[in-house]
């Protein structure tokens, strides 16, 4: 009989310097906590990339399911192509070049979007995907600064998701802003997350982990059964995964799941602290300020990624008073709001 490998996955978004410290220290300390429930489970491997700004990794279980997950990780190329904001010849950048023009997109560009744009519309514009000069003048991944309120009010007339028209019938995107700037980080990594397991579900994987820098999505359960599996407490087949305190290598608290999408979003992930202000990477479309409203993380559980990945930062930015009418329109979503005080509240 083989031992059991259990281990609970901590969700930590991560940039690349913290690559080595989300693949050792954190699986290794948290491996012992779940021993006890000495399941047989074939051991786990994992392979790891760095794309779309982040470090990716897929977890799986039988051998014969590594040319599939190699494959998939390579079409993350693809993605990038279409959704990366530092390529210059991406696809976004080129829709990012044009002005009062309707430029053809790809359909993977288009779902993304139209889905962005329902959002901030549902959010009357909380949740805005044309922040992304807004972000830049912060250089989140690079120097970090803090703007001045002349930048910062400069850059918000060039910002507003009304200001760009989606056609669904002819599939095209008309910017109407010159200096408006198109920023999906907020969804596309969850749409990616969701390419991703079709394409390894559909080579014959019934078990893996995807964690997109935090955005997880699930294949199945521990014994490869599919259908989706909830709960607060640790059940036989169930993965177990934390949501992570930014502050301990214990989680804030796990939850037990197979095949559902578990995104965390944090204002402890692309920030820095200047005169010891905290200055993170979700803003206020009406400020262009990082949101300060008490929380330290929402995360979401849905069965698709994109979903997740676009309402954690929704509710993270409208807060959980607002939330509760957003979330009237999506079912079977489960949503935990972390406060700085790490009391954490759940609506299901
Ligand atoms: P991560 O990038 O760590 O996965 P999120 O999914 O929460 O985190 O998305 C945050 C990103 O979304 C930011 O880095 C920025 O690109 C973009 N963003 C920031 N504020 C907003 C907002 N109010 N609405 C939509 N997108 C936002
Ligand atoms: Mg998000």
């Amino acid at each position: 009989m083989q031992r059991s490998r259990n281990k609970i996955t901590t969700i930590r978004k991560a940039g690349f310097r913290r690559a080595a410290f989300l693949l050792l220290p954190s699986f290794l300390l948290l491996s012992g906590l779940l021993l006890a429930s000495c399941e047989t489970v074939p051991a786990e491997k994992t392979r790891t990339v760095f794309a779309l700004n982040t470090v990716i990794s897929v977890t799986y279980y039988d051998g014969k399911d590594r040319e599939a997950v190699d494959r998939a990780l390579a079409s993350l190329a693809e993605y990038e192509r279409i959704f990366s904001r530092t390529d210059p010849e991406s696809e976004l950048s080129a829709l990012n070049a044009s002005t009062n023009i309707a430029v053809p997109v790809s359909e993977d560009l288009f779902t993304v979007m139209k889905t962005a744009w329902q959002i901030s519309e549902w959010t009357d514009g909380a949740f805005d995907c044309t922040l992304g000069g807004i972000s830049d003048l912060y250089d989140f991944t690079g120097t970090h600064r803090v703007p001045s309120d002349e930048e910062l009010e400069e850059l918000l007339a060039h910002t507003g998701y009304e200001k760009v028209v989606l056609d669904e019938e002819n599939r095209t995107v008309t910017k109407l802003d010159a200096g408006l700037k198109i920023d999906l980080g907020a969804i596309a990594k969850g749409y990616v997350a969701d390419r991703m397991k079709e394409e390894l579900m559909n080579a014959g994987v019934k078990r893996a982990i995807l964690n997109l820098g935090g955005n997880v999505l699930l294949i199945g359960d521990k014994y490869g059964a599919s259908g989706q599996q909830f709960s607060s407490s640790p059940q036989k087949g169930l993965f177990a995964i934390g949501i992570r305190d930014p502050e301990s290598e214990t989680p804030l608290a796990t939850l037990y799941l197979a095949d559902y999408s578990l995104v965390t979003s944090g204002t402890y992930e692309r920030c820095f602290y200047a005169e010891n202000v905290l200055y993170h990477h979700i803003l206020d479309a009406r400020t262009g300020r990082p949101v300060r409203n008490g929380l330290l993380s929402v995360s979401v559980v849905s069965s698709d990624s994109m979903t997740a990945d676009a309402l954690s930062t929704a509710c993270f930015v409208l807060g959980e008073e607002k939330s509760k009418e957003l979330l009237l329109r999506f079912s079977e979503v489960r949503v935990i709001f972390v406060n700085e005080e790490k009391q954490i509240r759940k609506i299901e």
